[in-house]
């Protein structure tokens, strides 16, 4: 099959050809006919986040049909052991063991892929595949981040890609304001955020009109923290949503007193999965997507490192 594979981490993933992968017990073989970019994928080629299989297929946002003509889709939890205290307790996303999709298991920058069946959500009917794709991380750990942020009526979402422009959609349709902070003098994307519904769009420097229930930070610089404290009401929550952050720099006490909260959202559980993938034909969520083939997924990376888009890169092999 033809694939791309990251064979060294700080080096560019390249165009090969694979033997084709052979399915194990409780494994689908799909072709894949699409497979979003994330920012963890441009974290491992980058070595923000240590890689722990190398060479890897990259890719955890799949959307892929077997044999018979099923489409499902894999996400980033590929596998867990489902006896230790995290799995038994509900919270199978901080499994003791857990694979993940694209890291420890070969991901979906190729023709095919293998998936273990329980891991496998099943997708909406309707939208095409590279439509859907970009929901099977960005969309799945923003609405697991949107969660955690609690009963928040005003919500603000630092770093408008993937996964915002997907849960400003989501806070909107539930009747939240979303308050949309980018790169300062980013006005493209401010622009993008307004037409998607957001109340409110600046830099993340700024200050918005009225103070936040809470915000979510998907961008990976640890200094937005103190940032989106200041902006926080009382009882406020910061949720960092990504796998990675630069330091985040110290701030006073008072910026957090008064029942403030900063958290962190470590990858999914099925459930979150299920409930994202009922709800997004209500909503609905349509996403933004620029597409590349799959020899150009280096492209893909280098431009979501850039900014060059608007939404999420989509690989078509
Ligand atoms: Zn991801
Ligand atoms: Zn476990």
């Amino acid at each position: 099959m033809r694939a791309v594979v990251l064979e060294q981490q700080q080096q560019p993933v390249t165009p090969t050809t694979l033997p084709d992968p052979v399915p194990r017990p409780n494994q689908l073989l799909l072709r894949v006919s699409a497979c979003a970019v994330c920012r963890t994928d441009l974290h491992l080629r980058d070595a923000e986040i240590p890689a722990t299989k190398l060479p890897v297929v990259l890719g955890h946002q799949i959307v892929g049909r077997t044999d018979d003509g099923r489409r499902v889709g894999v996400p980033w939890l590929g596998w867990t052991d489902g006896t230790c205290r995290y799995c038994r307790g509900g919270r199978e996303n901080l499994c003791e063991h857990g694979r993940f999709t694209g890291r420890d298991i070969d991901g979906g920058f190729a023709e095919l892929t293998v998936a273990d069946e329980r891991f496998c959500l099943p997708l909406p009917d309707g939208p095409p595949d590279d439509q859907l794709a970009p929901l099977l991380c960005g969309g799945l750990i923003g609405f697991r981040a949107l969660t955690l942020a609690g009963d928040a009526p005003r919500l603000g979402l630092y770093g408008f890609g993937s996964a915002a422009h997907q849960i400003a959609q989501v806070a909107i349709f539930q009747g939240r304001k979303v308050f949309a902070f980018t790169r300062p003098g980013d006005l493209r994307t401010q622009e993008f955020a307004k037409q998607l519904g957001a109340t409110w769009a600046g830099g993340s420097d700024e200050r918005p009109p009225e103070p936040l229930d809470a915000a979510i930070i998907f961008a990976s610089a640890g200094e937005l923290v103190p940032n989106a404290l200041k902006v926080l009401a009382p009882g406020g929550t910061v949720v960092c949503a990504g796998i990675h952050m630069s330091d985040i720099p110290s701030f006073p006490y008072e910026d957090l007193y008064h029942e403030r909260t900063i958290r962190s959202v470590a990858n999914l559980t099925r459930d979150d999965g299920y409930e994202l993938l009922a709800l997004a034909p209500e909503v609905p969520i349509r996403t933004t997507i620029t597409t590349y083939p799959l020899e150009q997924t280096e492209q893909a990376l280098a431009d979501l490192r850039a900014g060059r888009f608007e939404g999420t890169a989509v690989v078509v092999p």
